[in-house]
């Protein structure tokens, strides 16, 4: 059976970048590309990052039962296709899924064992200064994510995992100990002293252990907004 991992984050918190470094890292990983109505941004291309597809389309692949959970996200559908899970389960690979907290509760109803992965940024001060100095979006859109931001870190604690994205390669790191000891965990098999390591540090990233580090992250993003946030 494919272990799943679900990873979210609030935009500019430096999933993607995580993502790509976990992919060089990882080995036997299917990526999901989810289906979505949005336009497509920048330098992405269909097949890539999205399937783009139309209002109707995605209609009718739900009502053919192609998705393993859809939601709707800022007035558009994203969706996850049943057959990146039936591709990983063909090929004996785990499934990575990049989803919101929505899709997310589907997927934990349908996949009890499904691994959650919440990264958030180390306060709102970074996360604002890195969604600048990726220089994607205007002032607005920025505006925007930051407020939506205070929201979805609210949903932390639904996760198995919270890792706080400060230093890149320690973050990594730490990413490719969850999803490895994660690997370990359910395979059964007797441990080596490296792998017992591993695991012990994925154990630091755990929910109930990463408390402290996270209340004050919480707190940053809890503040009265600033004029034109909503
Ligand atoms: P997301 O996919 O969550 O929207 P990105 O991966 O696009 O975020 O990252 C947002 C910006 O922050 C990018 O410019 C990226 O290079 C930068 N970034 C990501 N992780 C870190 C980090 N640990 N330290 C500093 N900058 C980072
Ligand atoms: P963006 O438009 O910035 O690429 O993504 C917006 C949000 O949609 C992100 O939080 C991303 O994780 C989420 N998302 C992307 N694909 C899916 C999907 O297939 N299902 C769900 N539920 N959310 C998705």
């Amino acid at each position: 059976m494919s272990l799943v991992y679900i990873i979210s984050a609030p935009s500019g918190s430096g999933k993607s970048t995580l993502v790509n470094e976990l992919r060089k890292l990882v080995r036997d990983l299917v990526f999901s590309i989810s289906y979505t109505t949005r336009l497509p941004r920048g330098s992405e291309q269909n097949g890539r990052e999205y399937f783009f597809i139309s209002r109707p389309e995605f209609e009718a692949m739900i009502r053919s039962g192609d998705f393993l959970e859809y939601a709707e996200v800022f007035g558009n559908y994203y969706g996850t296709a049943r057959s990146f899970l039936v591709e990983a389960e063909r090929k004996g690979y785990d499934l990575l899924l990049d989803i919101d907290v929505q899709g997310a509760e589907q997927i934990k109803r349908k996949i009890p064992q499904a691994v959650s992965i919440f990264i958030l940024p180390p306060d709102r001060k970074t996360l604002e200064w890195r969604l600048k100095n990726r220089s994607l979006d205007g002032e607005d859109v920025i505006r925007r994510r930051l407020a939506t931001a205070s929201r979805e870190i609210e949903n932390y604690p639904k996760y198995d995992y919270i890792l706080v994205n400060d230093r890149l390669e320690e973050s990594t790191e730490a990413l490719r100990a969850i999803v490895l000891s994660e690997r370990l965990r359910h395979s059964g098999t007797k441990r080596s002293e490296d792998e017992i390591r591993l695991s012990e540090m994925a154990g630091r990233f755990r929910l109930d252990n990463v408390q402290e580090r996270v209340r004050p992250i919480v707190a940053s993003f809890a503040k009265p907004l600033a004029q034109g946030e909503d």
